[in-house]
């Protein structure tokens, strides 16, 4: 009795080591959180060309001053201005992550947890509305996506090229008829327009999200358009039953044609920031009989 009980014991002491040690649990560790809660990433790491100008890291969305936290623990060993733009840089150890354009409230040498407010962000990287920030991460001198160390928790949903095909968002499997995944960053109506600045019927709604991700169907239908039209970009158009018709501006990449028959669900296209777009987004619209109609509303 006396015996088996110190086998049981044994074991479990061995399989607890093994849990600990294990790569799996070596990666969680390595986990980032994110450095803006609930910011979506509006334009993704992009390195595979050595001929273009590339970016460096990824541009999360967030209003101005928001507060920036640390990814992880680590010692700052930059807070100042690089090429005119304030930058924090955070050591951790094997890798190092960079935060721009903050308005730093640490200090070279400061040790810093995982969470802790690094400052608050300012305005004036890439054409982002209302403001991004960009985060960079940095190992042995070579630029690494920072999206690969985010918890899939966080909801940050990059497409990988290879692997299984996306899913529609599980916006599309409720009442709800978004078609990709995002945060709308401009809805329906008038605003003052991001290029001229002056007020101007917006005919869709806007829905932040990363280049390359899928854009799916809201409701079944037969695609009209499916190549580019002037401001718009590349578009696909759908004709649903009743009169309706839904329409999926600035697109990356189209993935049906005309004539085609679409279900709800259905992928179109990929998001992108074709036509007069000042980033990565869905410009997603809504006709009633030719009339723009706001796309959240029935
Ligand atoms: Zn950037
Ligand atoms: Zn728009």
């Amino acid at each position: 009795m006396r015996r088996l009980i110190l086998i049981s014991l044994a074991l479990g002491a061995a399989s607890a080591t093994l849990v600990i040690t294990g790569s799996s649990s070596q990666a969680e560790s390595n986990r980032w959180q994110s450095p803006i809660p609930g910011s979506s990433i509006v334009r993704v790491f992009d390195m595979t060309s050595n001929y273009g100008p590339g970016h460096r890291g990824v541009d999360l969305a967030a209003k101005e001053n928001s507060s920036v936290y640390a990814v992880a623990a680590g010692t700052v060993t930059w807070s100042g201005k690089v090429a005119g733009r304030t930058t924090i840089t955070i050591d951790h150890g094997e890798e190092r992550s960079t935060y721009e354009p903050v308005t730093a409230s640490v200090s070279n040498g400061d040790r810093v947890s995982r969470g802790d407010h690094l400052g608050t962000l300012a305005a004036g990287h890439g054409e982002c509305l209302p403001a991004c920030l960009h985060l960079g991460r940095i190992r042995d001198g070579t630029y690494l996506d920072p999206a690969e160390r985010f918890e899939a928790s966080e909801g940050y949903r990059l497409i990988s090229p290879i692997g299984p095909p996306p899913k529609p968002p599980a916006l599309l499997n409720s009442s709800g008829s978004l078609p990709t995944n995002g945060h709308i960053t401009s809805p329906f109506g008038m605003r003052t327009d991001p290029f001229t600045k002056v007020q101007r019927f917006h005919d869709g709604t806007d829905i932040g999200a990363p280049c390359g991700q899928p854009v799916f169907s809201v409701a079944s239908g037969v695609v009209t358009h499916a190549h580019a039209r002037g401001g718009y970009g590349l578009l696909v158009e759908v004709k649903h039953a009743g009169h309706t018709t839904t329409g999926y501006a600035h697109l990356s990449a189209v993935n049906v044609t005309v004539g085609e028959r679409v279900e709800r669900g259905t992928l179109l296209g990929k998001v992108g920031t074709t036509g007069r777009s000042t980033g990565c987004h869905l410009h997603f619209m809504k006709r009633d009989r030719g009339r723009a109609v706001d796309p959240q509303v029935g």
